[in-house]
């Protein structure tokens, strides 16, 4: 079984004209994603960003939830968040976490893409080490996914309904059911 975290990039993303951005963190993802990775094994969630104001600000929310008052009342939740860690870059997430393969996630199909049963397999297989990345704004930058090493298919309904738009939360929850549940 390959060592696996989750990934939710912050910059870059794409924005609604294709343009690259740096998106706010949201507190509801850190919670959530938090929660999906703890039950699905993950070694890790990062939340990469670039402003120290926002690492610092899941830092306290982390802090809280892990140490302050929240642990006490609800220590499932400590459980989950002792999860989380940030980072300015993906580079440094790779620094830390160690060299890993790069999987990515987009509502979009992606080039040369690898189904959830056989990326599954891969996760069930000797080898190095995988990041899930997830996109933030309107999804991962180019810079991004051409450093995939794997990607995965769009979640989407069997019988096309014309949207798949998730939130990260969602679909990192389904992904993450798909290749481990
Ligand atoms: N238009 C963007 C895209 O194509 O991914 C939607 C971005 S969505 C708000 C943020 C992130 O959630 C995406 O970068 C991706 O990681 C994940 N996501 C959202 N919908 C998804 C889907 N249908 N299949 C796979 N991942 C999805």
């Amino acid at each position: 079984m390959r060592r696996f975290a989750v990934v939710l990039v912050h910059y870059p993303v794409l924005g609604r004209a294709g343009e690259t951005l740096t998106s706010a963190i949201t507190n509801l993802d850190v919670h959530d994603i938090a929660r999906s990775a703890r039950t699905y094994g993950a070694s890790a969630f990062y939340l990469v960003h670039p402003i120290l104001a926002q690492r610092a600000l899941v830092d306290r929310i982390v802090e809280h939830w892990t140490t302050g008052s929240s642990a006490a009342r609800i220590p499932t939740r400590k459980r989950a968040l002792e999860l989380v860690r940030t980072q300015a870059s993906l580079a440094d997430v790779i620094a830390e976490f160690g060299p890993s393969e790069l999987w990515m996630t987009s509502a979009s199909a992606l080039a040369q893409q690898t189904g959830y049963p056989d990326a599954r397999a891969i996760l069930e297989s000797e080898g190095p080490p995988v990041l899930l990345l997830f996109g933030t704004s309107w999804g991962l930058a180019p810079e991004v996914t051409a450093l995939a090493t794997l990607s995965l298919p769009p979640l989407a309904a069997r019988v096309p309904s014309g949207f798949n738009h998730l939130s990260v939360r969602a679909a990192c929850a389904i992904i993450l059911d798909r290749l481990l549940g």
